[in-house]
């Protein structure tokens, strides 16, 4: 048996952020994978889907898929290429807190610490008529080979939302079945109704307050089934003494620590914020607590982004959530069709709304409209410094350029 600082279970992005960063500081990494290095992400998640975004054509899209997954693996290759970083390409398993096997080869390997990030799957939904040749998940939909005629969506999440945009665009017959009143519930209900109004006159049809009760019901050549994903919890998790549950995923604390000392649950698996970024942030936030070294990292600030056309982003509560909370705020807004740039790139739909406390704290930002996580990513780190409104009137912004929507906002 031998002996290492860390071992990693799941080289996604929280997993294979974990190792590089700790090999860095000088700990010798061991890291599991028992599929493809770089996780949902790289392989079947994130960057295919954004692929997909950015080709005009399906078949363009797929083509380069295999291309753009296959040059950033070797780079994610490269990064657990480095000398502290042992790659077992192998599924692992825990024996007690300190020790791990793995599946195949039956090795055994011990460590003072270890982190777990073993990502999440699909949720399926039991809904009657669910083994119907014609649904698929967001692999299966990634993996089809012609483009589908008609294609149905179960749920106007993220992952549906993205779908029904892109395939949309490519061709398809798109729509969207949601129990819910409206799309996408972690945006601002009215940028929310926007984006949905605005894909419907691009020719996506909305069952929007609908159960789908047979899928035998459903008249589409492929059915998306876009219900949720959930943590990628093991049996084997007991043998250390973690508290775990398969729906809520690994139990962990603010600093991502199990219930037992020395174990870590990163990424998916802890099912609190299911994003890559939000992963590589508590790898990193995982390592230096490790190794004692204090960091600054806001999980509290966690900005993110659909990719529709156009794309919508938010960070911070709705205006709906700031309301049930009894927070006194003011919503500042702001138009795409108002700004030079996105007229003269012809990107005139989108509508940004800024959230600001009584002393002019900015509390959140959600818009849709092209380039709108960019304008996000800049409110996010205004927000991870307290930024007050009056402090974001001082600072010069480019012109023409779409930043000048978040600037006009208040102003
Ligand atoms: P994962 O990426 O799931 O990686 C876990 C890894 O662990 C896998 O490689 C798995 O094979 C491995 N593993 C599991 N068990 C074992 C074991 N016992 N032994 C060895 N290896 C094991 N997020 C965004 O931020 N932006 C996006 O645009 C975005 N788009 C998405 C689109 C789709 C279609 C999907 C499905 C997801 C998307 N996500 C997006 C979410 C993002 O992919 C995940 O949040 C992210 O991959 C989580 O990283 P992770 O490291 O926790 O887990």
């Amino acid at each position: 048996m031998s002996n290492v600082d860390l071992i990693i279970i799941g080289a996604g992005p929280g997993g294979y952020r974990a190792a590089e960063y700790a090999a860095k500081q000088g700990l010798q990494v061991v890291i599991f994978e028992g599929s493809e290095v770089g996780g949902t992400c790289l392989n079947v998640g994130c960057i295919p889907t954004k692929t997909y975004v950015h080709s005009a054509t399906f078949e363009e899209a797929r083509e380069r898929m295999v291309a753009v997954v296959a040059q950033l693996r070797q780079g994610v290759e490269g990064i657990l290429s480095h000398p502290n970083i042992t790659l077992v390409r192998e599924r692992a398993s825990l024996v007690d807190n300190h020790t791990v096997a793995c599946s195949v080869s039956g090795d055994v390997i011990a460590a003072k610490n270890i982190i777990i990030a073993t990502g999440s799957e699909t949720k399926w939904l039991p809904i009657k008529g669910f083994d119907d040749p014609r649904v698929v998940d967001s692999t299966g939909l990634l993996q089809q080979e012609t483009l589908p005629k008609s294609l149905a969506i179960i749920g106007a999440g993220v992952i549906g939302m993205e779908f029904a945009s892109v395939f949309n665009r490519f061709g398809s017959e798109v729509t969207v079945i949601e129990f819910l009143k409206e799309c996408l519930p972690a945006l601002d209900s009215d940028i929310a109704k926007r984006l949905r109004k605005y894909l419907e006159k691009q020719g996506i049809t909305f069952k929007m307050k609908t159960a789908v009760e047979n899928i035998a019901d459903i008249d589409a050549d492929v059915i998306l089934m876009a219900t949720g994903r959930k943590p990628r919890v093991q049996a084997d998790f007991a043998n250390a003494g973690i508290e775990y549950d398969e729906r809520k995923g690994v139990t962990v604390d603010e600093n991502f620590k199990t219930t037992v000392d020395g174990i870590y649950a990163i990424g998916d698996v802890n099912g609190k914020q299911m994003l890559a970024h939000a992963a590589e942030m508590q790898a990193i936030h995982a390592v230096n607590q490790i190794i004692g070294k204090k960091d600054g990292i806001r999980f509290d600030i966690m900005p993110a982004a659909i990719f529709t056309e156009p794309e919508a982003a938010c960070v911070g509560p709705t205006e709906d959530q700031l309301k049930e909370q009894g927070v006194a705020y003011e919503c500042k807004k702001s138009f795409w069709r108002a700004n030079g740039k996105a007229l003269a790139m012809n990107e005139t739909e989108g509508m940004l709304k800024l959230f600001v406390a009584d002393d002019g704290r900015i509390l959140g930002c959600h818009a849709y409209g092209a380039h709108s996580a960019d304008m996000v990513q800049e409110v996010s780190v205004l927000m991870c410094r307290d930024t007050t409104i009056d402090q974001l009137r001082d600072m010069v912004h480019i012109h023409p350029t779409l930043g000048e929507i978040l600037f006009s906002a208040v102003n």
